[in-house]
């Protein structure tokens, strides 16, 4: 009985210490004199603003005034520079980065020239070396979270989990033989696998991956909805794409388009993340918006390989989930999402011709809080406030091509290059600082890419094509 009151008595002597000596809070990083693009609902944006973080987590945003309330073990000072929520890349295929630029110009190419080139070089090591390099590049553009979908993504995920990144990573199911399954069952096992092994890791989010409806049988895309919701896990799928895929559905389901089609068979669900939806119509935006699909916009991608332009602009102002994705780097080809913003806005204006159709803190929002929603990530991603996950990345302002900057979004949309940023954040943790990559040796990744870039030189020579 003494000793229990002797004790709260030097915690209330204690406590009264530390308010009356130091009413500051001890925090892990705080990042000051910055333009802080928040992405919030008010998008809000702060002038000699400051975020402040502990551990993964960010636990306050405002103006300087906020510095006094905090302690941190690493001040940045960033002068000026824009600090804004990590880009968020909701489509690609990184480990396609070592096929990049070959046959840019095959007609049909997917079926005609990727198909048989991934039948011979796809493999475990293929698939780490490639998103090795993707994740390098991704990471050094300001993306801090993107979704992938590939074969072997046990691999692609053990390099997210060394360079430090967040993922969505999907295992492709698709009906015919691939370099890690012999069918459509066997990818769904193998997914499975996977989605057991990374269930719980607290970056990665494993997912299925059939490829598009029309290279997958009605069985095959609704055991793999019926697994999903089981599993709580997302799919993601190329949607409303190409006209081989129309004529595959019309087919197959006596005049359905494709999105109607996925909805009459149960496929379209909240966990659907569906790339590129060119293809659709009204009815087919309401089904998506009533199904709360989210949609993976890829306009570079969708330019280069003239199979149209999204109506994705109607989509985001119809309150659809819909972010910006690069694609693989065989189509986009880069996987700078920073790339994507100057061409997502002025092709939307082209299409609308209207001068203000795409406001660029539209296209800000579509890589960010957009990104987010598309993923079902909005309550963790996407915005820099209180509570949510501590993804930052800090851009140059005084590189010579931002300079001066009278609107941040304009300057990020119309000027800035994927190399302006200079640090980049996830989960609390400095993964690149000043473009260095601290977690990963970004000579020995390069290495190895090129050394692997042989590789497929010798394959493709020997069946027949150009090395083009
Ligand atoms: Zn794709």
């Amino acid at each position: 009985m003494l000793k229990k009151s002797f004790l709260s008595a030097s915690v209330a002597l204690a406590t009264l210490a530390s308010s009356a000596a130091f009413a500051v809070e001890h925090i892990d990083l705080l990042i000051k004199d910055a333009t802080v693009l928040t992405m919030n609902a008010d998008k809000a944006v702060y002038e000699n603003g400051v975020v402040a973080v502990d551990g993964n987590k960010i636990v306050a945003v405002g103006d300087e005034s906020l510095s006094k309330a905090y302690q941190a073990k690493t001040v940045l000072d960033v002068d000026g520079d824009i600090v804004m929520p990590g880009l968020i890349n909701t489509h690609t295929h990184a480990s396609m980065t070592v096929f990049r630029s070959l046959g840019d110009d095959v007609p049909d190419r997917l079926h005609r020239y990727i198909f048989p080139l991934e039948s011979k070089l796809v493999s475990r090591d293929m698939v780490r070396i490639g998103a090795q390099l993707g994740n390098v590049e991704m990471l050094k553009g300001g993306v801090t979270t993107y979704a992938d979908m590939y074969y072997f993504e046990d691999e692609v995920a053990k390099t997210v989990d060394k360079i430090g990144m967040r993922a969505i990573l999907g295992e492709t199911v698709i009906k015919f033989p691939v370099a890690d399954a012999a069918n459509a069952e066997e990818g769904i096992q193998y997914a499975l696998n996977f989605i057991k092994e990374y269930k719980d890791h607290p970056r990665i989010t494993p997912a299925f991956a059939p490829h598009a409806p029309y290279t997958n049988t009605t069985e095959v895309l609704q055991k793999i909805t019926k697994l999903s919701l089981e599993h709580d896990v997302p799919v993601m799928i190329h949607l409303a794409e190409s006209e081989r895929e129309n004529e595959v559905i019309d087919e197959r389901s006596g005049g359905k388009s494709p999105v109607e089609y996925m909805a009459d068979i149960g496929a379209l669900t909240p966990n659907l993340v569906g790339a590129h939806v060119i293809n659709v119509d009204d009815h087919d935006i309401e089904l998506l918006k009533k199904h709360d699909v989210g949609i993976a916009h890829n306009m570079s991608a969708n330019i280069k390989s003239a199979k149209g332009v999204s109506p994705a602009l109607k989509m985001f102002d119809d309150g659809l989930r819909i972010g910006l994705g690069t694609d693989g780097p065989m189509s986009g080809n880069t996987l700078s999402t920073v790339d994507e913003f100057n061409q997502v806005a002025k092709v939307h204006k082209l299409v609308n011709k209207d001068r203000a159709a795409m406001p660029p803190i539209k296209v800000i929002e579509m890589a960010t809080m957009g990104a987010a929603r598309a993923l079902h990530m909005e309550d963790k991603i996407g915005s820099l406030e209180a509570g949510k996950l501590a993804d930052i990345i800090v851009i140059d302002t005084k590189a010579p091509n931002m300079v001066p900057m009278y609107n941040p979004y304009s300057a990020l949309v119309y000027s800035a290059y994927a190399s302006n940023v200079k640090h980049a954040i996830v989960d609390g943790r400095v993964l690149m600082q000043e473009r260095d990559i601290l977690t990963v040796d970004e000579d020995k990744v390069r290495q190895e890419a090129l050394q692997f870039a042989d590789k497929v030189r010798e394959t493709v020579i020997a069946s027949g094509e150009e090395v083009r």
